[in-house]
């Protein structure tokens, strides 16, 4: 699956960006409870120095967020796994992102194989994204909108992952959230957050479950171009 990836020397690295710095990196992740190796494996291979900033590249493979301009992060490894791995248990084919930011989690997600739907507000971070899915060769689909309206004409999805942090669970995304389909989403304010997995059943009754705090750029409302 990972081989949908059209990788180029770049892409490979070297020094602090080398398979040797990816693959602790990897170690890391197993250590602390990333089981699922289709994951590890799409981790290990999406070029994460390619979605930051050159001067920031050589901490790419840090467990770590890192700015990406604009006042917003790239998602830290562990929970772009954790999440990645959340969506996987319901088995997914069609998936919505919303907060495509630098377009690593979207990366991530179609590596793995899957249909990719991303929803940006910054219009300025979606034309980066969208270069670097062009530059990989992952076809993922995108559109510059608030997020907090979901993707209607596109759903409903099998996954929905929200990476911005909202007080509460945004009702227009449970609603395009299929039978049998997860949502994963930070939720909470200033005072701390939780990453919630929601889970529909086919008779459409939903589950909840806090996968334990987080920390994550605020869901913000409207759209601007920078
Ligand atoms: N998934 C991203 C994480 C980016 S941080 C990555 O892998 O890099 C969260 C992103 O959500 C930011 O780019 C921010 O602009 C975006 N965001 C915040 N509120 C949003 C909204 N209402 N709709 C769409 N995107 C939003």
């Amino acid at each position: 699956m990972i081989s949908r990836l059209r990788l180029q020397p770049a892409d490979v690295g070297m020094g602090m960006t080398s398979q040797r710095v990816r693959d602790r990196l990897i170690e890391r992740l197993r250590g602390n409870g990333i089981v699922d190796e289709r994951v590890l494996n799409a981790i290990r291979t999406v070029p994460r120095h390619q979605f930051v900033d050159e001067a920031l590249a050589t901490r790419a493979y840090e467990d770590t967020a890192l700015p990406i301009g604009h006042g917003q992060t790239i998602s830290q490894p562990w929970v772009v796994a954790k999440m990645t791995e959340a969506l996987l248990e319901s088995a997914p084919k069609k998936v919505l992102e919303i907060g495509t930011g630098s377009g690593y989690q979207g990366a991530v997600l179609a590596a793995l194989g899957l249909e990719v739907f991303t929803v940006e507000r910054i219009g300025e971070l979606l034309r980066i994204a969208r270069k670097r899915f062009r530059a990989l060769g992952l076809h993922v689909r995108s559109k510059h909108d608030d997020g907090r309206i979901g993707w209607p004409e596109e759903g409903p999805f099998d996954g929905i992952i929200v990476t911005a942090a909202a007080p509460a669970l945004v009702e227009a995304l449970s609603a395009q959230l299929a039978p049998g389909g997860t949502l994963v989403a930070p939720v909470g304010g200033a005072s701390g957050q939780n990453l919630l997995r929601l889970r529909k059943d086919a008779e459409g009754n939903i589950e909840q479950a806090d996968l334990g705090p987080v920390v994550f750029v605020p869901l913000l409302s409207g759209m601007t171009d920078r």
